[in-house]
């Protein structure tokens, strides 16, 4: 059976706009697929002029759709979520062949998005506002109210599921929504519009916008543009962000990562070495809550030999997917290059790991492991996007947290401890946002909420559960008198 199933002919991914697919006027990029190199599709890339079009579209659908009761809005939300189920496994293997991942983990990935489609569609009953008598005669209301025309730019790694953060829920508070995937996976992207159509969402409410960073760009400068949410790398991230609050626009940006799993020496030995592989190799580490810094308390050091060896025995294709493109690779490489040369040793090496038969053209490296490392060293500090585990050894659990501490990036740490102070103690100490214990990636579950700390996040709050809720709206506040009443009082 083969990894996935590539699209028999190239698809063009085009922009949706007004409810209808219309090709982009700036040209095509090709999409290749990371497991053979070769070219599924092409995307459009969007000039000043898409970007108009979509918007106008969009805000010609928000008067309607803002005044849409909510329980009313809801409803093709529920079609949307039957429809992403009845689809699961053709969507699922259009992520994994356009972005890599397996086709496992192309499907674990989506479902996370469907929890988010269903506490979106909780809110008709969750979040139902309150109101108050504060004063005799005088009552308070809160009100939700939405924001206008918003946008979300996703990147390469989830497809579906890091869109699907987004516009369930701002959607669903009343916003129009407008996605600009990732230009290396657009298709699924598409995919996702063509249901939401299906669902039933009228047009110009669900719009996509294809390009590269000009296209985020003319997005977030356009006068019509009220907020953004982003996905990324640290340092597009940080220009979104500061790109769309110097126009006074509200903006949540999520960046790149370092995280760091912690080993003390009492860690169950079996559950730590799968937790730390799976950590380090899912997604072929292209996760931004993928584990990427071992930190091993004293005896734990013992345990760096027996991931290296588990790590190696991973199947490249069935169990393991591929890097996103060429580039990748050979960033990759360079790094475990340096490291080697800077004196870390290479336990599990997989620079020299061979491409499986029939996929020779796709992006391959091998789960790669490099022990002795300094905390100073790049492997130890920089985001490598990759299957490549850095371990440090350390004497105390106080080292390793200074070492979390000096970690510029704040996503996800993770300790491996038998003992409830131990893990006490890192969970009072860490600087990240999320913190895993016995869990090498510990990402929340809705109705918990999703984001980091540091250069892992610009903005405040979260980007999903009720940290969401209330950044892709406001909440108005109603101060009410009807009538003079006999026993006023000075608030009357
Ligand atoms: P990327 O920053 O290259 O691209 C992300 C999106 O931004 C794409 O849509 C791209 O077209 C656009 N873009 C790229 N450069 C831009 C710029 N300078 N200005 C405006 N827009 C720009 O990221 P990527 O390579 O697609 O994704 C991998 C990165 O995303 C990793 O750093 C990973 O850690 C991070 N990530 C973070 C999270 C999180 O929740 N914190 C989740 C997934 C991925």
């Amino acid at each position: 059976m083969p990894f996935v199933d590539l699209p028999p002919s190239k698809q063009s991914a085009e922009n949706l706009v007004g409810g209808r697919f219309v090709a982009a006027e700036g040209g095509a990029l090709d999409i290749k697929s990371p497991y053979t190199g070769q070219a599924i599709g092409t995307v459009g890339l969007s000039t000043a002029r898409d970007v108009d079009a979509a918007i106008a579209a969009a805000a010609a659908a928000w008067p309607s759709w803002s005044a849409t009761p909510i329980k009313e809005r809801t409803v093709p939300l529920f079609r949307f979520r039957d429809l992403l189920l009845r689809h699961l496994d053709e969507l699922a293997n259009l992520v994994a062949a356009e972005s890599g991942k397996t086709r496992d983990e192309a499907r674990a990935g989506i479902l996370r998005g469907v929890e988010v489609v269903e506490y979106a569609s909780s809110l008709q009953n969750a979040d139902a506002g309150g109101a108050l008598e504060v004063s005799r005669g005088v009552s308070c209301e809160y009100r939700r109210e939405p924001l206008g025309v918003v946008l979300g730019v996703t990147p390469f790694n989830f497809p579906a599921m890091v869109p699907l953060w987004m516009f369930p829920i701002a959607l669903t508070v009343g916003n129009v929504f407008v996605l600009k995937p990732s230009e290396k996976v657009p298709l699924s992207a598409c995919r996702l519009g063509a249901l939401m159509n299906e669902a039933g969402y009228p047009p110009g409410v669900f719009s996509i916008v294809h390009g590269a960073r000009e296209t985020v760009e003319a997005l977030v400068d356009h006068p019509d543009l009220a907020a953004v949410a982003f996905v990324g790398s640290s340092a597009a991230a940080k220009s979104v962000y500061v790109r769309a609050t110097s126009h006074g626009k509200r903006a949540l940006c999520l960046g790149g990562a370092k995280n760091i799993l912690i080993v003390a020496p009492d860690a169950d030995e079996e559950l730590t070495i799968k937790s730390v592989v799976d950590s380090f190799t899912g997604c072929a580490g292209q996760r931004c809550m993928a584990g990427s810094l071992l930190v091993a308390v004293d005896g734990a050091g013992q345990l760096i030999p027996k991931i290296a060896e588990a790590a190696g025995r991973l199947k490249l294709g069935p169990e393991m997917g591929a890097l996103i493109d060429r580039g990748a690779r050979e960033r990759l490489v360079r790094a475990i290059d340096r490291a080697q040369a800077d004196g870390a040793q290479i336990l599990a090496d997989g620079r020299a790991a061979a491409a499986p038969s029939g996929y020779e053209g796709g992006n391959w490296l091998g789960p790669t492991v490099i022990d002795g490392a300094r905390p100073d060293m790049e492997c130890a500090t920089a985001e490598l996007f990759g299957p490549v585990l850095t371990a440090i050894r350390v004497g105390t659990l106080d080292d390793a947290l200074a070492i979390e501490r000096q970690n510029r990036y704040g996503n996800a740490t993770a300790i491996f401890t038998q003992t409830g102070s131990v893990a006490r103690r890192v969970a009072d100490r860490s600087t990240s946002g999320m913190l895993g214990v016995n869990i090498g990636v510990p990402v929340p579950r809705d109705p918990f909420s999703f984001g980091g700390t540091k250069d892992s996040k610009f903005g405040q709050g979260d980007i999903t559960g009720r940290s969401a809720v209330d950044f892709w709206s406001n909440v108005k506040k109603v101060t009410t008198k009807w009538a003079m009443q006999k026993d006023a009082n000075w608030m009357s």
